[in-house]
């Protein structure tokens, strides 16, 4: 399987590449990293000084445009601003299977979000969940009840930590019926 990566904004390329080698090292999916886009100015909303989700998704869904819409190969967009989606005060990530897109937004990922200090590694490691997360979701699995599961549902950044790089034995067996091997 393979997943269309698209920077968004001034989030580091360093960064996002890193996140990708460490995903395609632990699932069979294939990360390919494509031109960065601006964040959308039409997403802004200045009341909540947050960007709407579904408009940035409407904006990556473009970037495939012209090149062929899968299924199999979704657009996965990454940003550092903070987002909100339907009636959801912040998202971590979301997908959208219409559109055949993704995002995670790592502004909450931070540990300084939270007054905490910066550090690259805890945010790459959230990063990587959310990322995996939403991969999974695109593949066709629900919210696990296992906390331990990247699939279960984190509400919050230590849900997000409490997870592990991994998915549960029932979790794997769903993915490998869709073709994609957890080793
Ligand atoms: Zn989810
Ligand atoms: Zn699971």
């Amino acid at each position: 399987m393979f997943v269309r990566v698209v920077p968004i904004g001034r989030i580091s390329g360093k960064f996002v590449s890193e996140v990708c080698g460490e995903i395609e090292g632990l699932m069979n999916v294939r990360l390919r990293i494509l031109a960065g886009i601006e964040t959308p100015r039409a997403a802004w909303n200045q009341m909540r000084r947050q960007y709407d989700a579904a408009r940035i998704i409407l904006a990556l869904s473009k970037t495939s445009e012209g090149v062929f819409i899968e299924k199999d190969m979704p657009t996965l967009g990454i940003t550092e601003e903070d987002v909100y989606y339907n009636g959801l005060n912040f998202v971590f990530g979301i997908e959208d299977p219409g559109a055949s897109c993704l995002l995670v937004s790592v502004a909450r990922l931070k540990p300084e979000f939270y007054r905490e200090h910066p550090n690259e590694y805890v945010l790459k490691d959230r990063a990587v969940k959310e990322v995996m997360h939403e991969i999974g979701h695109h593949i066709g699995l629900d919210h696990c009840v296992h906390t331990f599961c990247v699939m279960s549902f984190s509400p919050s950044a230590r849900d997000v930590d409490a997870k592990q790089k991994d998915f549960c034995k029932g979790c794997r067996i769903k993915l490998a019926i869709k073709g994609v091997n957890i080793d």
